[in-house]
């Protein structure tokens, strides 16, 4: 049993990745590992540039006999994701990473690893080094700030690749090719409020929380309940039968994840509050039925609250926003026909916050065709022109529409059949991805994404399965070589 990163295979990769754990590099302070893989493009006597962003460029000539291939790009970012349990005293802008080897994987103590997207970086390097590869030119992509907003990948300048094939290395199960993600889009929605006097003193708080929630994209298709959606479906039931005054609605905390929590406050008449609640328990009793095989702790509350000076809605007003509420679409709104499972495009209605004056809704939007976004994004603006709102929609970003006959994706699957006799799983995700950005940018790109097996990015429990670091550096060589 292995104790130490020094004593796995392949050595020249672990070498790279021990060494990237002792350099910090959360996102936004990336510059020392860039700086890092300059010192060893110097090292090795190879080409290297940093952009104005701080992306990096190397450039390794073919090997012998190789220098007609057409180049290839291997692509990795430079950041990672810094987490740590509550309980550990980890200072991410010096400390090292502590790795530990249990059972076959590599974790690390109390924080994230950053195997995400070390092992990418780390494999580049390698190839960077490792004087025995059989390959074509190559170009080696390292770019900043993907985990908050893919900011490198969206600077990177006209000009920049020579090479019109990519290799992403930032996915994470072995054995996957991703050949496509989604684009998104965010809209942003206002409704003017007009409040008046409360004729009622007494206020209450409906509240709908303990849902799962998760990621706006990946997780839309996994039958969720939408906090706000919820609780909009109920006060819409409710607003034709009991006489409530809506002070506000606030639901979501992230454009990119699945509101877990929603409430509203409203005014009542304390003496019909028993019919209100026996009302609400019997509307949210039947969705808890609804969700029951996915959302195990669906609670709600309804309890009198301290109304301060909060004046309710208008009834103009009450009725805009819970109509809005409850006809915004969520969720998926078509698959992909020939990917099965693939979700092609959705809707995500994120966050709801009521101010004084006005009422903020931010709905995230994805689809993997730029067209249907572009519809989805048209519905949500039509919704409020009939509610009588106000919608911005900044600039989105591309996704990256699956081409199931790309040359690159032909070979690959070929190379990986020779090497290890059975097929890869052909997948695309409905997130976004750097490759998205880096087709837009360089029209033309054939790309693809592989990479070992790590588990829970993102969180201390991330791991990467070093047995699977071996074959996929098994099948990059490989590839290499017959891409050469
Ligand atoms: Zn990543």
């Amino acid at each position: 049993m292995p104790s130490s990163l020094t004593e796995l295979k392949p050595s020249l990769l672990w070498k790279h990745f021990e060494q990237i754990l002792t350099i910090p590099h959360c996102s936004g302070h990336e510059q020392k590992l860039a700086d890092y893989i300059i010192a060893q493009a110097r090292r090795l006597n190879l080409f290297s540039i940093k952009d104005k962003t701080g992306n990096v460029l190397v450039r390794k000539n073919a090997s012998a006999g190789h220098e007609n291939a057409e180049p290839v790009i291997l692509q990795g970012h430079l950041d990672m994701v810094c987490e740590k349990n509550s309980d550990i005293v980890h200072d991410f802008s010096k400390d090292r990473i502590v790795p530990e080897i249990r059972e076959g994987w590599v974790y690390a103590k109390g924080t994230t690893l950053g195997s995400d997207n070390g092992i990418g970086v780390a494999s580049g390097l390698a190839a960077m080094e490792d004087a025995q590869l059989v390959h074509g030119p190559l170009e080696f992509l390292f770019t900043i700030d993907e985990e908050r907003g893919l900011t490198g990948a969206r600077r990177i300048e006209p000009g920049f690749l020579k090479g019109k094939k990519l290799i992403n290395l930032d996915s994470e199960e072995e054995g996957t090719f991703t050949i496509g993600c989604a684009g998104g889009a965010d809209s942003e929605i206002n409704f003017a409020f007009k409040r008046k006097r409360a004729k009622l003193k007494q206020a209450y708080r409906l509240k709908i929380f303990g849902l799962r929630g998760g990621h706006s994209g990946l997780d839309i298709n996994q039958g969720r309940g939408n906090a706000i959606k919820l609780l909009a479906r109920v006060l819409w039931q409710a607003k034709g039968l009991f006489a409530f005054e809506l002070i506000r609605v606030e639901g979501g905390n992230k454009r990119n994840a699945i509101p877990r929590e929603a409430w509203a406050d409203f005014v009542f008449d304390p003496a019909k509050f028993k019919s209100l609640a026996a009302f609400f328990q019997t509307a949210l009793d039947k969705i808890r039925v609804e969700y029951r095989s996915v959302e195990k702790d669906f609670q709600y509350g309804l309890a009198p609250v301290d109304r301060k000076s909060d004046e309710p809605l208008t009834s103009a007003c009450q009725d805009a926003l819970i109509n809005f509420l409850f006809t915004c679409p969520h969720g998926v709104l078509s698959m992909h026909p020939e990917m099965a499972g693939l979700v092609e495009t959705s809707t995500n209605l994120a966050i709801v916050h009521c101010a004084k004056s006005r009422a903020q809704i931010i709905c995230s939007s994805r689809s993997s065709v730029a067209s249907a976004l572009e519809a989805t994004r048209n519905l949500l603006k039509a919704v409020v022109q009939l509610s009588g709102g106000k919608i911005k929609q900044p600039e989105g970003y591309p996704g990256w529409a699956p081409d199931l006959q790309s040359a690159l994706l032909k070979t690959l699957k070929d190379v990986y059949v020779r090497v290890f006799g059975k097929e890869t799983r052909i997948v695309a995700v409905h997130a976004g991805l750097e490759c998205g950005i880096i087709g837009e940018r360089f029209p033309g790109m054939d790309m693809i994404s592989f990479g070992p097996t790590i588990e829970h990015p993102h969180s201390p429990e991330e791991r990467v399965q070093i047995a699977s670091v071996e074959s996929y550096w098994r099948f990059l060589t490989a590839a290499l070589q017959s891409l050469s």
